[in-house]
């Protein structure tokens, strides 16, 4: 039972003129934030200044005497695939380093199986009367996006609390040859932080499936984006595929764009040597060579796996502070209520909430009306549709502190604006 429906009527009444008070002198301070996305702070994107100075009008030459100015080396310096060859667990044979964009690499794949197939296909995928992609929810809507923009169908999968619902998924893939891929981000989740249980990786690494060529789509964005110091440990996948009989199942993304800057990261793919082949050849139609420059100071700059984890705890120490208000604000405001639920989350950069049923987009709705805004409702399903209209995604990481603390006032306030409006609406009371 929440708080709202023990009151009787006229309590109700009351607390809901209160917070219609206080709501008012929100909307008189004219606020004007944005917490949609998640983005570093300026603070963060500081960390990485000596990036910027790794390389010199002299000092622009690979180890191997490459010069980096020049066109060449299509799928990366050989000490940027040992760079994220470690950061992947992967062998630099299995690595082929990106863009500044690991969403671009994953664009591309699509569309490049869809146009031509993968290793293991009959067809192109454009070719077959329907292609469909299993997705765990609340997930990344830019993944559902890149999706939803070719005419692949979306299927809403159950999270459960250490993975997808596997029981489903197995189920499905087992079943229908027009399923093609899953999409996972399988460490501090996106939103919900959650990291793949052993089970999940290895029954996701074993299952039966109908499509010959089924892909796991395998983002592991938040690889070493810890906010304790004893994050979840994650099976490496690529590893656990080869075990299971099935080494081409998988393709693994990252990329430094939380580690370094943003818009300037370094972005990598890791696949059997079969997948990388194949991705290499149609990397060669695409481009003569990539920005090497850039991948010649991320390896002057970070060394190894180890210079990663040691600049990844000075993130966890502008941004642990950060959550913990967030996450201390719904716990004062909130707390007890039976009006929301939070995830904890222990690295990434989102929270999930998830508010009573039916009052998310309202919620979401009263904040930007005062002036804050979140990541859309709904944008954490399939086609923007939250069965529920109960998750929200909120991103802490780039307002700086005071501006966060208002943003979540404002945020705990209208959850419960909404659901008081929802009560009252339930007993006739409001229209
Ligand atoms: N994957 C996930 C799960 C993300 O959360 C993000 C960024 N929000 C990206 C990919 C985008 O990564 P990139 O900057 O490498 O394109």
């Amino acid at each position: 039972m929440t708080e709202l429906e023990k009151m009787n009527d006229p309590a109700l009444q009351e607390y809901y003129l209160q917070l219609v008070r206080h709501y008012e002198k929100f909307q008189a301070q004219k606020l004007k934030l944005n917490m949609s996305r998640g983005i570093p702070g300026p603070d963060q994107l500081d960390l990485a200044a000596g990036l910027l100075d790794c390389i010199n009008q002299t000092n622009y030459k690979a180890a191997d005497g490459t010069d980096c100015r020049n066109y060449g080396g299509v799928d990366g310096l050989p000490e940027a695939k040992e760079l994220f060859a470690q950061l992947l667990e992967a062998k630099p044979a299995e690595v082929i380093i990106g863009g500044n964009s690991s969403l671009n690499l994953m664009n591309d794949l699509i569309i490049r199986a869809m146009l031509h197939g993968l290793p293991g296909s009959e067809t192109p995928w454009v070719k077959q009367p329907q292609v469909k992609f299993l997705c765990p929810s609340p997930g990344y809507d830019r993944h559902f996006a890149i999706c939803e923009h070719l005419g692949i169908e979306l299927i809403p999968i159950k999270y459960q609390h250490d993975g997808p619902d596997m029981a489903q998924v197995e189920q499905l893939a087992a079943a229908d040859a027009s399923i093609k891929g899953i999409w996972c981000v399988p460490k501090h989740s996106n939103p919900t932080g959650i990291t793949y249980s052993d089970a999940v990786v290895k029954r996701l690494a074993a299952m039966p499936v109908k499509a010959p060529d089924f892909r796991i789509f395998w983002d592991n964005a938040y690889t070493v984006h810890h906010l304790t110091d004893t994050p979840p440990r994650l099976l490496n996948m690529l590893a656990e595929c080869k075990q299971a009989g099935q080494p081409d199942r998988v393709f693994v993304f990252t990329s430094t764009s939380k580690v370094s800057l943003a818009g300037a990261g370094i972005a990598a793919l890791a696949a059997s040597e079969a997948n990388i082949n194949w991705f290499k050849k149609h990397l060669g139609i695409q481009t003569i060579g990539p920005d090497k420059l850039n991948q010649l100071r991320h390896v002057r700059f970070f060394k190894d796996r180890a210079g990663i984890e040691a600049h990844m705890r000075k993130h966890a120490a502008i941004i642990k502070p950060k959550f913990d208000l967030a996450i201390a604000i719904m716990e004062a405001e909130l707390g007890g209520k039976n009006l929301a639920s939070w995830s904890k989350p222990q690295g990434g950069y989102f929270i999930s909430v998830n508010t009573l049923p039916g009052c998310a987009k309202k919620t979401v709705a009263k904040t930007a009306a005062a002036g804050v805004v979140l990541t859309s409702a709904g944008a954490t399903f399939p086609y923007g549709r939250d069965p529920k209209d109960s998750n929200i995604r909120l991103a802490p990481t780039f307002p700086p502190l005071a501006e966060l603390k208002q943003a979540m006032e404002l945020f705990t306030l209208c959850i419960q604006l909404a659901s008081v409006e929802q009560e009252l609406e339930k007993r006739g009371l409001r229209q």
